[in-house]
C-alpha cells in the first residue's frame, strides 16, 4: 500500500490571545476569588502551561448562585421569550464569528485535533444556541402545557472532553427555558468557558444571567450543594454522578444526570466492510475516545471477523497521531496525566486477562500525553475491558452468531448511552434498535450528533435528556 508522507499543516495559535490569569465571572464581571485560590490549566501535548485560573471555594459559588437568583427574578424570568431568544441568537453568531479562535483555543486546552474542534465541536456549539434561541418563544407549543414555567437557578457541571460543546448543551437550553445558570468546568479544560464568558459580555447578556465559576471537584460539589440552585445538571462520570444523586435525592432540586458508557457497535456479515471500518474507526477513535457514547466495545459476526478485523488494522496504520493543532492530525493527546495512567491501567489488565494486544506502528511524542490506537481481540464478556469505561482511543473485540447473541452481549453492561448498528437489512436494524437498552442507537453510522435529536442514557449511564424537544423538559417547571 502506498504510504502519503504529510507535511506538517499547523493551525496558528496566534489567533488565539490568551491572558496569564482568569478570574472568576460572576455577575457580568471578571473577578479574583474570595480566597485568592488557583491552578493551572496546561496543554496536555506538550504539557506548557497555558494560564493559570481561579479556584472558586464555596464563599465564591455562593457569590455566584445569588447573582443568578437575582438575574432570575429582576430580568431574565420575566423577559419574553422572543428578547431572550434575541440573545441566544447574538451568542450562536459571535460564537460562529470566533469559531476559529475557539476551535484553536479548545485543541490547544483539551489535546483534540483542530479538525474536530474546527468541524464538529464548534460548528454544533453555534448549532445548539441556534437551535434553542428558535424555541425561547415558542415553549407553549413545545408539548409541556399552555405556559410552561422555568425552575430558577440551574448549577451545571461539565467534564474535560467537549468543553465548549458540553456547556452549550447546558447553557442553550437553560436560558431559553427562563433560567439563569452558574456553571463549572471541568479543571483541565476551563479556557473555552472562559471565552464564552466574554462572549455573553460581548453580547450584552444581563449580568447574573451566566456565571461560570472554575475550580475542580470541591467546587462542583459546592455548587450542586448549594442550597439556592433548583436545578442539577452534571455530565461526567458514574461514580461522581452517582454521589450527586445521594446529595440531592433528600432536596427539591430536579436533576440530570449524563453519565459514562460502554457501547456496543455492531456489524453484521451483510454490513459493506469498508463503510462499516469508517464507522468503527469513528466509533472509538474520534477524540481520542473520549466520548461517553464511544463504540468501545465491537461485537463482530463471526462470518465476517476475519475481513472486518484485517481492513480494520490496515486502515489504523494510516491513522496519524501528533500535534493536535495540526490540520493532517487523526488522533491527539490524551487530556491528562491522570486519564493517561487509566488508560495504561485498564489495558494491562486486558494482556493479564488473556485478551490481545495490538496497535498499528506509531511513534509517540516524547512530551505530554499520549496513547497509540489499540486493539484488544480475544476478549470475553467476563473481561474488565470488555465492562468497564476506558475513556480512551481502546477498542475492546468480540463476536457473535446470530442477532440474538449479539443483543445478549450488546445490552449485557451496567450502562446504556448509545449503540450502533451496521447491516443492510432495515427490518434487523428495526428489531436490533427497539430491544437495545440505549438512548441512541446508530444504523450504518456512528458518532453523529444534532440538537434537534435527544441524547441521554439507560440504566448506569444517567437519566434525563439534552437537546431536542425532550431537552426542554429538564429545565421547565412541567
Ligand atoms: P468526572 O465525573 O470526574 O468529572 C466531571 C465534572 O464533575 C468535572 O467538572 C469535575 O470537576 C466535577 N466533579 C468531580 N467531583 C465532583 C463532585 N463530588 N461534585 C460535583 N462535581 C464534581 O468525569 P470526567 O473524568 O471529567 O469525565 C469523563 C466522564 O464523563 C466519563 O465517564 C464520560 O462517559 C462522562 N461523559 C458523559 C457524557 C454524557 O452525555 N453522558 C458526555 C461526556 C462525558
Amino acid at each position: 500500500m502506498t504510504k502519503f508522507e504529510y507535511a506538517p499543516a499547523p493551525e496558528s495559535r496566534s489567533i488565539v490571545s490568551l491572558r496569564e490569569s482568569y478570574g472568576l465571572f460572576i455577575n457580568g464581571e471578571f473577578g479574583p476569588g474570595v480566597d485568592g485560590r488557583a491552578f493551572k490549566t496546561i496543554s496536555p501535548a506538550t504539557e506548557e502551561v497555558l494560564a493559570e485560573v481561579t479556584e472558586a471555594g464555596p464563599a465564591d459559588v455562593d457569590r455566584a448562585v445569588t447573582a443568578a437568583r437575582k438575574a432570575y427574578e429582576q430580568t431574565w424570568s420575566a423577559m419574553p421569550g422572543r428578547e431572550r431568544a434575541k440573545y441566544l441568537f447574538r451568542i450562536a453568531r459571535i460564537i460562529q464569528e470566533r469559531a476559529r479562535e475557539l476551535a484553536v483555543l479548545e485543541s490547544l486546552d483539551n489535546g483534540k485535533p483542530i479538525r474536530e474542534s474546527r468541524d464538529v465541536d464548534i460548528p454544533l456549539v453555534a448549532a445548539h444556541f441556534f437551535y434553542h434561541a428558535g424555541w425561547a418563544d415558542k415553549l407553549e407549543y413545545a408539548g409541556y402545557g399552555p405556559a410552561p414555567r422555568p425552575l430558577g437557578v440551574a448549577g451545571q457541571v461539565i467534564p474535560w472532553n467537549f468543553p465548549l460543546l458540553m456547556l452549550a448543551w447546558k447553557i442553550a437550553p437553560a436560558l431559553a427555558c427562563g433560567n439563569t445558570v452558574v456553571l463549572k468546568p471541568a479543571e483541565t479544560t476551563p479556557l473555552t468557558a472562559l471565552a464564552f464568558a466574554e462572549i455573553c459580555q460581548q453580547a450584552d447578556l444581563p449580568p447574573g444571567v451566566v456565571n461560570i465559576v472554575t475550580g475542580a471537584g470541591e467546587t462542583g460539589r459546592a455548587l450542586v450543594e448549594h442550597p439556592g440552585i433548583d436545578k442539577v445538571a452534571f455530565t461526567g462520570s458514574t461514580e461522581v454522578g452517582r454521589q450527586i444523586a445521594r446529595a440531592c435525592a433528600p432536596t427539591r432540586k430536579k436533576v440530570t444526570l449524563e453519565l459514562g458508557g460502554k457501547a456496543a457497535n455492531i456489524v453484521f456479515e451483510d454490513a459493506p466492510v469498508d463503510q462499516a471500518v469508517e464507522g468503527i474507526v469513528n466509533g472509538i477513535f474520534f477524540n481520542q475516545g473520549h466520548v461517553c457514547c464511544a463504540g468501545s466495545r465491537l461485537l463482530v459476526q463471526e462470518s465476517v471477523y476475519s475481513d472486518v478485523l484485517a481492513s480494520l488494522r490496515r486502515r489504523l496504520t494510516t491513522l496519524r497521531l501528533g500535534d493536535p493543532l495540526d490540520k493532517n492530525t487523526d488522533v491527539g493527546a490524551i487530556n491528562s496525566a491522570a486519564q493517561l495512567a487509566k488508560i495504561r491501567e485498564l489495558s494491562e489488565v486486558g494482556e493479564a486477562e488473556g485478551a490481545q494486544r495490538w496497535s498499528p506502528p506509531c511513534e509517540l511524542p516524547v512530551k505530554g500525553f499520549w496513547f497509540p490506537p489499540t486493539l484488544f481481540t480475544g476478549v470475553s464478556q467476563a473481561h474488565r475491558i470488555a465492562r468497564e469505561e476506558i475513556f480512551g482511543p481502546v477498542l475492546s473485540v468480540l463476536t457473535f452468531r446470530t442477532p440474538a447473541e449479539a443483543l445478549e452481549k450488546a445490552n449485557n453492561t451496567p450502562y446504556g448511552l448509545s449503540a450502533g448498528v451496521w447491516t443492510e437489512k432495515g427490518s434487523l436494524i428495526l428489531w436490533m434498535a427497539s430491544r437495545l437498552r440505549a438512548g441512541v442507537v446508530w444504523a450504518n453510522t456512528f458518532n453523529k450528533f444534532d440538537p434537534t435529536s435527544p441524547f441521554g442514557g439507560y440504566k448506569e449511564s444517567g437519566y434525563g435528556r439534552e437537546g431536542g424537544r425532550h431537552g426542554l423538559e429538564a429545565y421547565l417547571d412541567v
